[in-house]
């Protein structure tokens, strides 16, 4: 009897009704002669409302007492998924982490998962229950639990997958899929069929939230195909696969924005071995990363250069003063900030083989007069930091630039 996993997020479990109609879905699936294990969520909101009572006590409580708070949001899903099932007429039993056991490291609030131990779930199954996982929580060495991070059930669906050997992972979540990019801001935005680890990885990493970034890791390590679908329809989702052939063929898969960028400028750094290397440093040994560099010597006497640079704009506030200081140590004319920027992305496993997709992508921007600031690109993304107001202008024109309009894959 072949292995299902079904993953039910926040809105598919969102209310008593909600859970009712998940319920069924894992009974059919069961009644087509599998073996069902489903992983939940916990209520919609449900996270949100336990992490601020923490923070009514303490502007930074202890993540310890967190992970214990906000795990107890999928331990109510897990039991009131596994009576609905009962409530049906089948056969349920919940199972929470350390039930399981979902070995995590001890990081509290975003642990990673070590180990996990299938052979509850498979007695469970085994006796043609379903077996009810609650997502997002673990159990570290010492027996304390742990969370996975917002957005961590995902990671515990893919996670339970893998190590059950399940054929694939289904997620079922309020959107129909994965779309060749945000369709709030470009009106002719498609569900892609199917998208590799590779690609999703690249869109997740650059603000496309349908599945936790580490799911999608975890997927690409063990070979797990994942299926984002609708839990309101029958309708398929978006396959997120390994590589094949026919992907290859489509140069650009999804275009993607982040706003979250603020731009840095060093005007006139000192251009000596070692400034920059002490300058990203400092910033690095305080946990601000960095993304877009762009180092250019400028003109005149050649002992100087300036340096462009983007962050996160929620981490600018904690870095400014870091980087007035670092810039005044290590001999920096002027450092300018831009917060009003923005971050347009192409990705496409098809740029590895067809040449031109980089000029292509700023011919696309020339055309509607949009200056580009900085450019990074990758073996499979070319990103182009962009003026803010030009947000929507920028990715419809690169979307349908690129043909992602119509039917490609
Ligand atoms: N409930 C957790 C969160 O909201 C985990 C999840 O839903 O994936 O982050
Ligand atoms: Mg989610």
């Amino acid at each position: 009897m072949a292995l299902v996993v079904q993953k039910f997020g926040g809105t598919s479990v969102g209310s008593i009704e909600r859970i009712r109609a998940a319920a069924r879905r894992s009974l059919a699936a069961q009644r087509d002669g599998n073996r069902v294990v489903v992983i939940v969520s916990a209520m919609s909101g449900e996270t949100n409302r336990l992490l601020r009572l923490a923070h009514e006590i303490e502007v930074v409580p202890d993540p310890r007492e967190m992970d214990v708070i906000a795990a107890t949001g999928e331990q109510v899903s897990a039991a009131l998924f596994s009576l609905a099932i009962k409530a049906e007429g089948g056969q349920a039993r919940s199972l929470l982490g350390h039930q399981v056991k979902i070995l995590t490291d001890g990081a509290f609030t975003k642990a990673r998962i070590k180990a996990i131990d299938g052979s509850k779930i498979f007695e469970t199954v085994d006796r043609g229950e379903i077996a009810v996982v609650a997502g997002f929580q673990g159990v570290d060495e010492r027996g304390d639990i742990t969370t996975l991070g917002r957005g961590g059930s995902d990671t515990t669906a893919v996670a339970v997958a893998a190590a059950i050997g399940a054929g694939a992972c289904e997620i079922f979540t309020d959107v129909d899929g994965v779309y060749t990019t945000d369709p709030n801001v470009c009106p002719s935005a498609r569900k892609i069929a199917r998208i590799s680890y590779e690609e999703m990885l690249e869109l997740a990493s650059l603000g496309a939230k349908v599945l936790q970034i580490r799911s999608v890791e975890i997927a690409m390590k063990y070979g797990v195909p994942v299926h984002v679908r609708s839990s309101f329809s029958e309708a398929p989702g978006t396959w997120v696969t390994g590589e094949e052939k026919s992907l290859e063929e489509v140069v650009v898969a999804g275009v993607a924005y982040d706003k979250n960028e603020a731009r840095v400028h060093l005007v006139g750094l000192e251009d000596r071995p070692g400034v920059v290397a002490e300058f990203f440093g400092t910033l690095a040994r305080q946990n601000i990363s960095v993304d877009m560099i762009i180092q250019t010597a400028s003109s005149g006497d050649g002992s100087r250069a300036d340096v462009t640079f983007t962050l996160a704009t929620t981490d600018l506030a904690r870095a400014r003063p870091l980087i007035e200081e670092t810039a005044r140590r290590v001999g920096t004319r002027e450092v300018r900030y831009d917060e009003d920027v923005v971050k347009v992305s192409i990705v496409g496993l098809g740029m590895r083989s067809h040449a031109g997709v980089a000029a292509r992508m700023f011919e696309l921007l020339a055309k509607e007069g949009i200056n580009i600031q900085c450019i990074s690109t990758s073996e499979i993304k070319v990103s182009c930091l962009v003026a803010a107001r030009y947000t929507e202008l920028a990715v419809r024109a690169l979307h349908d630039g690129f043909g992602l309009a119509r039917e490609t894959r």
